[in-house]
This record gives structure tokens, sequence and C-alpha cells, in this order.
């Protein structure tokens, strides 16, 4: 059993009258690539907004490596290692890719650090060029990148941040089938380093790269399991693949 990096428990969001999630129990192990899926409405969204602190449950709880997140401050919650991309795009078009990744490494330095003469690319910048496979568009500006290769540089805007828990929202969404297989080996490699959670529709994409499932329902975990075993579950074909 791996250890747990993410415990929901009894977790509840209420927009007036209205429960967006209504008792989701969720644990996620450190080292796991977990996929979320769910229809439209389901509170994937909401779910990933307050385990970033965007958003403030109205009951339940929310635990990482031992830290109660609840009541913090987003950027607290970044710097206890939780990084999130969203749906719409956070990359600066007039710096280079580089430039980009550079920045947000620069986030999680000391400050002082700041001060001192730069002095080169740093190790993990590097890294993150190589595992995103955008080295050979290191000097280019964001701006010119494709759909696909800008949500790569999403990505090692992330990592370079070395948080712990990665939170990934529709990461394939208006991709090539190219970009997408190239985003599911990124993923994959990424998983090695990091936990994972991805929220993602695209059922062939799951098929071919998800190993554990979460299916989220009307604000509620309707199962859990492999794509085999939750694809097998009537109640998922019925509300989610018998569209
Ligand atoms: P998903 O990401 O699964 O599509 P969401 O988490 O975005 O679902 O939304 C879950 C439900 O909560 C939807 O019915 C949505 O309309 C509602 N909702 C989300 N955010 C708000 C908000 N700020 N105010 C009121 N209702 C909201």
């Amino acid at each position: 059993m791996t250890e747990a990096l993410l415990e929901i428990r009894s977790l509840e969001v209420a927009f007036g009258g209205f429960r967006a999630l209504d008792g989701v129990d969720l644990t996620v192990g450190r080292g796991e690539l977990r996929f979320l899926i769910g229809p439209n409405g389901a509170g994937k969204t909401t779910l990933i907004d307050v385990i970033t602190g965007l958003t403030r449950p109205t009951g339940g709880s929310v635990r990482f490596e031992g830290h109660d997140l609840l009541g913090r401050r987003e950027h607290e919650i970044v710097r206890l290692g939780v990084g999130r991309t969203f749906q719409t795009s956070v990359v600066f078009e007039e710096l280079t890719v580089l430039e980009n990744l550079d920045l947000a490494a620069s986030f999680r330095r000391p400050l002082w650090s700041l001060l001192r003469r730069r002095r080169g690319v740093s190790e993990e910048v590097t890294a993150a060029l190589e595992t995103t496979g955008l080295a050979s568009l290191a000097g280019s500006k964001a701006g010119v990148l494709s759909h696909g290769q800008r949500q790569w540089l999403e990505i090692g805007m992330l990592i370079v941040q070395r948080p712990r828990l990665l939170l990934l929202d529709e990461p394939v969404a208006g991709m090539s089938s190219g970009e997408r297989e190239r985003t599911g080996e990124l993923l994959t490699e990424v998983a090695r380093d990091h936990t994972v959670i991805v929220v993602e529709h695209d059922m062939d994409f799951l098929r071919r790269y998800a190993s554990q499932v979460t299916v989220l329902h009307e604000g509620r975990v309707l199962t859990e399991g492999s794509v085999e075993q939750v694809r097998a579950d009537p109640r998922v074909q019925e509300i989610y693949l018998g569209r």
C-alpha cells in the first residue's frame, strides 16, 4: 500500500443552496497518476479549486502530506508543494521558452538568490526542457508555440517549481492526435517523480495512459478503479460512456 499523499474526507461545497460537492472522499497515494473523470457539472474543477485554495468548502477536510490545507491561502498551498494548470494559458508570450521556465523556477528560489548574478541555466530548467521535449525551442518566443507545445511548457513551468502534487485540468483538450500521444508520454514520465491528478474527458486517452480512475458524478465519487473496472460499471456506462 502506497503512503497517502492527499486525503480528502466528507468534502462539501455549497454554492447557495446547490451542493457542487456532496461528501467526497478521495485518497491519492504518493507516486500515483490518478485520472478524475465525470460528466460536465460533476464537480471536478470545484474539487481541484478546493485543493488549491481557490474555493472554500462548507465541510470536510483536505490533508496533504499531513498538512491541513483548508483555510490556507493559494500561495501557501503552492509553497507546500501543490501545483496546478488552468484551462486558460499562463505563459508569457513575449518571453522565450527558456525565460518562461526560468521565471517559473525563480518562484521557488530564495529572494537573496535573485540578487546574485545569474550563472547560466539551472539544472531544473535544463531537465524540464528535456522532459517536455522543448529543448530545440528554448530560444523561441512562447507566443509562436503550437497549442500542444504551450501545454507542455506549462507543465514544464510547474515541474521546475518541484511540486510533489500536480493537478492538471484537461491537458489534452484541443490537441491533435500526435500531440495527445506526446502528452501521454510526458505525463507518464512526469508521474515517475511526482504524484499527478489529471482531469480528463477523453476516453481513448484514458484507455492508453490511465491506471487509476476516480469517477465523480453529481458531487460524489461514483466509483474508483482501473480503467477496465470503471468502464465495466453499468452506472458509469449510463452517465458517462453511454452518452
Ligand atoms: P466539472 O468541472 O465537473 O464540469 P464544476 O466543478 O465546474 O464541474 O461544477 C460543478 C457544479 O457546480 C456545476 O453545476 C456548476 O454549475 C456549479 N458551480 C461551479 N462553480 C460555481 C460557482 N462559483 N457558483 C455557482 N455554481 C457553481
